[in-house]
């Protein structure tokens, strides 16, 4: 059960693209990730699910969160 329903409105969606945040390329909407930089689907393949965004996705792709996880996790021992 991963399905993912996209919650934001077209009006969202467009000051969003305005805004750099997303894209529309050929593969469909695609999201920005705020720690590499890169443009990826928007959906939960590329981004982690979080209910309480408005767009519903985590900020950073899932590479960069699992690396930031990964150095704050040393950081305990
Ligand atoms: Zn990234």
């Amino acid at each position: 059960m991963s399905h993912y329903c996209p919650p934001l409105t077209p009006n969202a969606i467009r000051s969003r693209v305005s805004t750099g945040r997303f894209a529309f390329t050929e593969l469909g909407l695609e999201k920005r990730c705020s720690t590499c930089g890169e443009y990826f689907p928007a959906d939960t393949e590329f981004f982690y699910a979080q209910a309480y965004r408005p767009e519903g996705l985590s900020c950073g792709c899932k590479a960069c969160q699992h690396e930031s996880k990964i150095k704050s996790g040393r950081r305990k021992q």
